[in-house]
């Protein structure tokens, strides 16, 4: 790691009230002093200050605060300059900073050093990077307490354990049988199953987890004509849409992210099912429809009039639309709506509930699980399941798959950590972090 000094805008970008420019570096009580125009500056305090360049010219007026290492966040010493947040200024304090031997940070690179300095480790930093994504009330719960630490306690506490397990498994091999504890086989094993098992538990979670983080994707299928945009739209009109994306074509995935009851969730309005077509925009359409399929966590497929009775998924619901036009309703399996009169539309609305909260129960208590985290788990598991298969008194085998499994949560944590781990961790985060 390089010692420059570094900055960036903190804030987001575009036209504001006021923007955050944060400076981490070692030893800014000179520059603090200098930009403040005065001698000693009191840490964590916040000054009004004429902000002026190297020539005297006055740029802004500003708030300044001055964190002193390690007390802040990336564990350097931080300035923090709160100016009024048009371009122009924010450009000529780049611009200053630059001339006084700064340099702009790299994505990420303040949370690198947070983390070289043991301000926070690989988890706090998935956390932080998911709670800066945060756009519903859950998904910010939920990666604030991974962020705050939560998550790092449960891999320390399983990898002590780990590490536990795999020196008992090497000493039984080195030490006579009536210096060690009573039993010590057996309990290596009752541990080792023990680990196993709520590792896998917390993997069970993983959808829930992606579910929460990257939101509940619901697709809406079934053959042209059946009303799937009438009732995609009666559907999203009723809730809280948070960004709504309409291309032009029908041929194309619709898609909208709604916030029911806190949770993400992704609704898309899908192109034809398994049709048979040689038209190549067609073609696409449909492997989209199918990949949404694959993605969905819960499909409603959509019928007018009557439904089928083959499914098409497990995780599908079978809705029957257009029911105004309709005398009876025989299928007791099927919903009946109409997308026209807005009939069993809070029925439907109910039930995405319903199957919404069934994935998600419990989750507040659960480990926040990525993509790369999981791989790890997953290595962890399957050393400890590997370790339990063991038969025989061959401990080194034992301690070796163990300590592999500690390996490989000690990565989700970053204390062994390949250079690209770190990367794929850091790059996540925007400017400024
Ligand atoms: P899609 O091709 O499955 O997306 O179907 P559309 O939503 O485009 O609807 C096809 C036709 O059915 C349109 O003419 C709609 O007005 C009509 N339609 C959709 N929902 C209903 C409904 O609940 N009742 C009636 N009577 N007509 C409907």
């Amino acid at each position: 790691m390089n010692n420059d000094t570094i900055f960036a805008l903190s804030s987001g970008h575009g036209k504001s009230g006021v923007a955050v420019i944060r400076i981490s570096g070692q030893n800014l009580s000179d520059f603090a002093e200098k930009i403040l125009g005065r001698f000693g500056v009191e840490p964590r305090h916040a000054y009004f200050a004429n902000l002026r360049d190297n020539a005297g010219e006055l740029i802004d007026q500003c708030i300044i605060t001055y964190f002193t290492a390690p007390h802040s966040f990336t564990g350097e010493d931080v300035i923090e300059i709160a100016s009024h947040g048009a371009p122009a200024v924010i450009n000529k304090i780049f611009e200053f900073l630059s001339e006084n031997n700064m340099r702009m940070a790299t994505p990420g690179e303040f949370s690198r050093r947070a983390f070289y300095n043991n301000k926070m480790d690989l988890a706090d930093i998935d956390g932080l990077a998911a709670l800066l994504d945060a756009q519903t009330d859950v998904q910010r719960k939920s990666a604030l307490s991974s962020m705050m630490g939560r998550d790092s306690a449960i891999y320390d506490a399983w990898r002590t354990q780990m590490v536990e397990i795999a020196a008992y498994s090497a000493a039984i091999l080195d030490y006579d049988s009536d210096d060690l504890p009573q039993n010590i086989g057996k309990t290596i094993i009752t541990k080792t199953t023990k680990l196993y098992r709520e590792i896998d538990t917390a993997l069970s979670r993983y959808a829930a987890a992606r579910a929460v983080r990257g939101g509940f994707n619901i697709a809406l299928v079934g053959e042209p004509n059946v009303g799937k945009s009438s009732l995609f739209n009666a559907i999203v009109g009723s809730n809280r849409a948070i960004v709504s994306d309409i291309p032009g074509t029908t041929r194309d995935v619709v898609s909208a992210t709604l916030d029911i009851d806190g949770y993400l969730v992704n609704i898309s309005d899908t192109a034809g099912l398994n049709k048979k077509t040689n038209d190549k925009i067609e073609k696409i359409g449909i492997k989209r429809t199918n990949d949404e399929i694959k993605n969905a966590d819960l499909i409603i497929h959509v019928y007018a009039e009557k439904p089928s009775t083959s499914r098409i998924a497990d995780n599908e619901i079978v809705v029957v639309n257009k029911s105004d036009l309709l005398k009876t309703k025989p299928n007791k399996n099927a919903i009946y709506v109409s997308a026209k009169t807005r009939n069993g539309i809070d029925k439907l609305l109910n039930i995405i509930r319903t199957q919404l909260h069934k994935l998600t129960d419990g989750f507040e208590s659960a480990l926040v699980i990525n993509a790369r985290t999981k791989v790890l788990l997953e290595t962890a598991r399957d050393e400890l399941k590997s370790a339990t298969e063991i038969r025989g008194e061959n401990y080194d085998l034992i301690s070796e798959h163990v300590r592999s499994a500690a390996d490989a949560i000690g990565k989700i944590l970053g204390r062994i950590t390949a250079s690209d781990v770190m990367d794929a961790t850091f790059s996540q985060l925007c400017l400024g972090k």
